[in-house]
């Protein structure tokens, strides 16, 4: 089936995102021209274009024999089953895109109007379409490794259960994150066991093309990266000579710990990962012209990927999740 529509304006503020995501009709058109550019619908079971548009439901229909003939938009993306609509989906991809140092659930419930509840699930989901996509290839040039703690996760969990949650951790119970920064290129940030020579060079040698420049700092785990042109800058000495030296990663640290402490009140440990992806795509993204580009990266890398309440808790879905 073919359909032909307007050609999509894209709002450039959030402030006219809303107000253009208000309209049904507006978005529809977005959401079709993301999903379908050659306005050729497939169906999100089988594949066949054999599908009609039901203007009343809002609903595509498969005429295939299988279950769940009938689908949405939302059928195959990050948006799937949730019982929020559009007019509050976009406006929360836009932000999280686009927020310097995140957007917390509490800012959502109070300016979307979900529970605090829904707006957690909601961002959650949202990171999922932020997480890179091209996890193939490697990075190489010019590369800074180096890893830090994180602290001040899940404050509000009781001791016991605190200390059965966080394994493997650094000093004082905190979590390490080591990140891979090609200069002029993209940031990868990962959550570590430890900091020991075989976790953090097995992770170098994942990432990072054989022959490139690598920057670390002294930390002895790092020593014997000698397939790279592997040069150390000592902070007890000084943090630059020359080209050799951390920067790029001391700012995207600055970054990621300022929406951890200023945004993010208290992060399960096991979640901390998407708040990583969800930094990373803000620094990798920094390019962009303007809000709307990160907002259209964030929304192409939302379909074809899920992230179900069970997936996400381990729980089913509470009943209060739709409201
Ligand atoms: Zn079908």
């Amino acid at each position: 089936m073919y359909i032909t529509y307007m050609d999509t304006q894209t709002p450039t503020t959030l402030q006219e995102a809303i107000v253009f995501f208000s309209n049904p009709d507006n978005c529809h058109a977005f959401m079709m021209n993301l999903r379908w550019p050659d306005g050729k619908v497939t169906c999100p079971q089988c594949g066949s274009d054999n599908v009609k548009y039901l203007p009343n439901a809002r609903v595509f229909k498969c005429f295939q024999k299988h279950p769940r003939q009938k689908f949405s938009l939302k059928a195959g993306t990050i948006f799937e089953d949730s019982p929020i609509g559009p007019d509050k989906w976009l406006p929360v991809m836009w932000m999280l895109a686009n927020c310097k140092n995140g957007v917390s659930s509490w800012e959502i419930h109070r300016s979307i109007g979900v529970t605090q509840k829904t707006a957690w699930f909601m961002l959650q989901r949202a990171r999922l379409a932020m997480q890179d996509g091209e996890t193939g290839g490697k990075l190489g040039g010019e590369v800074e490794v180096d890893e830090t703690f994180i602290g001040g996760l899940s404050r509000n969990m009781h001791k016991d259960r605190r200390e059965e949650k966080i394994t493997g951790t650094g000093p004082s119970g905190k979590a390490i994150v080591a990140a891979i920064l090609q200069r002029g290129g993209k940031v990868r940030a990962t959550v570590m066991e430890n900091r020991r020579k075989k976790a953090l060079q097995q992770l170098v040698r994942e990432n990072v093309e054989a022959g490139s420049s690598v920057y670390t700092d002294a930390l002895k785990s790092y020593e014997g990266l000698d397939e790279f042109r592997h040069q150390v800058i000592d902070h007890a000495e000084c943090y630059v000579r020359e080209n050799v030296h951390t920067n790029g990663l001391e700012n995207f640290w600055s970054l990621l710990k300022r929406g951890i402490r200023g945004t993010y009140v208290s992060i399960e440990p096991f979640h901390l990962f998407r708040y990583l992806d969800e930094q990373a795509f803000r620094y990798n993204n920094r390019e962009e012209s303007d809000d709307s580009g990160r907002f259209l990266v964030a929304m192409r890398q939302a379909v074809g990927r899920r992230l179900t309440y069970r997936q996400l808790t381990g729980k089913a879905a509470e009943a209060g999740a739709a409201s």
